[in-house]
């Protein structure tokens, strides 16, 4: 096979996990290349969760999920400021309906304590209804944790990568890696369907995936389970129910169903959890949402089901030990494994990011800090959150912040147009959504839609008929289309 292109270090997989690796790599003078198989980052487990800054008082003691959690929770508020994503620190709530429930919290609480979360409470019932009024009557105490937070999982990955690609670091996307090469033991690199990539390190955070990765080399060390969940999302008119994330007393296998505020002021209901046999299996299933709505009313009776606007599952990649897998491979040199990364995977991504740096490093990679790194990103505009001066100046400057594409979200075309153009810019209409959310309100994009392909055509310089609404082949339009990218988005 020709070879293509070459790293210091691979990164397999554009998630959470992969994102902050190579933001955290980008620190030093090593030449780091991200190949994600997906048309943008963050489209598998990364972009359907509960989004959940977790405090980390559940893992258990001495567990990676527990350390992780924790300095995971700490690193996202120390990057928050620099890197811009949305984060909310709502604080969050484990409530007890029972007094059996309260012993439970006891323990939980110890448990925080040892894990070493700052700032945790128990506290008595007057005082939980005092802070949400809308919680169940049979309420009789709560676990309260100030770090508890909320926050937008995609922007987090984005930010990551953005930064890591204004540090040097290189993203690939639609580059699946199918097999690694390896010499005497050690790795050598990656096999794309684009040709070969020659690496010294290989860096496996291809969640649910990363069991097959690891296969690759022969390394059958850990197996990954995908464990569904699913959610009900509620239109942001149902925004004030509660105001800080409402997990109910944990079971052995899930924090069970919460009810908790969106980063964008919704509301969502889930998820549960059961082991689903396919790793591509996203659908959301009469019972399960059944499930979800009856463990929500358990605790906020009053859920407004008449303001549901979708649904959605994701999976989590549970490994066979239980714990996330951080460390070199078996079978080959230069391989680190990023795997099992499930809950709290998302909160704990910037310390598993430390993490596997440091193990690149014991492996005998050199890291140089980089003397001209830039820890920021440039602020995006966010033109509904500004003040009306602040609005009309910005109009004068760019007549294209003038105009709104998104009625339900108050999205400009300005907006728009910097999603594509920044770095790790939009590709796909749901790429934009998920960048500026335009077609994420009540109408899901139904009035948006077809402007924001059209501005997707006239910026990417194609017709809109290549134009994708997501994944590989989700095409949206046939080619009888007359006028191709000359479709106009005035409408
Ligand atoms: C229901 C549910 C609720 C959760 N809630 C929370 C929460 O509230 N808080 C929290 O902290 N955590 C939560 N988590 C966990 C969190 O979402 C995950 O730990 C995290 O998103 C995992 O990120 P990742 O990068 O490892 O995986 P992913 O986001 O799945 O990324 C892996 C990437 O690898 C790519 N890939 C795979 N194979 C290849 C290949 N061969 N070549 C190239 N690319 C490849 C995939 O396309 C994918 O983009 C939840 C998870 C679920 C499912």
């Amino acid at each position: 096979m020709p070879k293509t292109d070459k790293a210091d270090v691979v990164i397999i997989g554009g998630g959470i996990v992969g994102t902050a690796i190579a933001r955290d790599l980008a620190r030093y003078d090593i030449d780091v290349l991200l190949l994600e198989q997906n048309p943008d980052l963050a489209m598998c487990t990364t972009k359907a969760n509960s989004a959940i800054l977790h405090a980390g008082f559940d893992a258990p003691e001495g567990s990676l999920k527990a350390r992780l959690n924790v300095r995971g929770n700490e690193l996202y508020r120390q990057l928050q400021p620099e890197l811009g994503f949305e984060l909310d620190l709502t604080g969050s709530l484990v409530v007890a309906l029972s007094e059996a429930e309260m012993n439970s919290l006891e323990e939980l609480y110890q448990r925080g304590k040892n894990n070493g979360v700052p700032g945790l409470e128990l506290l008595p019932r007057e005082r939980v209804l005092e802070l949400e009024p809308n919680l169940s009557q049979e309420v009789a105490g709560a676990l309260y944790a100030p770090t508890g937070g909320v926050m937008w999982p995609f922007g987090a990955a984005l930010a990551f990568a953005e930064n890591a690609v204004r540090n040097g670091a290189r993203i690939k996307t639609e580059c699946p890696v199918t097999g690694i090469e390896t010499e005497a033991g050690q790795v050598t690199g990656v096999q794309t369907p684009g040709g070969f990539i020659a690496a010294r390190y290989i860096v496996n955070a291809a969640g649910l995936h990363s069991d097959d990765v690891g296969r690759l080399v022969g390394d059958d060390s850990f197996t990954i389970t995908p464990r569904k969940g699913e959610y009900i999302l509620f239109d942001k008119k149902s925004g004030g129910l509660v105001r800080n994330v409402i997990f109910p007393t944990p079971t052995k296998v899930s924090k069970g169903i919460l009810v908790a505020p969106t980063i964008h002021g919704n509301i969502f209901i889930g998820p549960n959890a059961y082991n689903s046999g396919e790793k591509e299996d996203v659908a959301t299933t009469p019972p399960g949402l059944a499930e979800i709505i009856a463990g929500a009313k358990r605790m906020v009776p009053g859920i407004p089901m008449g303001a549901a606007i979708t649904q959605f599952a994701g999976l989590r990649a549970v490994s066979d030990s239980g714990d996330f897998v951080i460390r070199p491979s078996t079978a080959a040199r230069g391989l680190i494994h990023a795997a099992g990364i499930q809950s709290p995977g998302l909160t704990a991504a910037p310390a598993i990011a430390e993490l596997v740096t440091a193990i690149l490093g014991e492996q005998g990679l050199a890291l140089t800090p980089k003397r001209e790194f830039q820890p920021a990103n440039p602020p995006a505009v966010v033109f509904s959150k500004l003040a009306d001066e602040a609005k009309q100046a910005l109009i004068r400057e760019n007549p294209l912040y003038g105009r709104i594409i998104c009625r339900c979200e108050t999205v400009t075309e300005g907006e728009i147009v910097d999603a594509i153009r920044r770095p790790c810019g939009a590709r796909t209409v749901d790429g934009v959504k998920r960048r500026v959310r335009a077609g994420m309100g009540r109408c899901q994009g139904g009035f948006c839609g077809p402007r924001v392909t059209a501005i997707l055509a006239r910026e990417l310089n194609i017709p809109v008929t290549a134009i994708r609404k997501d994944k590989a082949a989700s095409y949206l339009f046939y080619d009888k289309i007359p006028g191709g990218s000359e479709v106009s988005c005035d409408a």
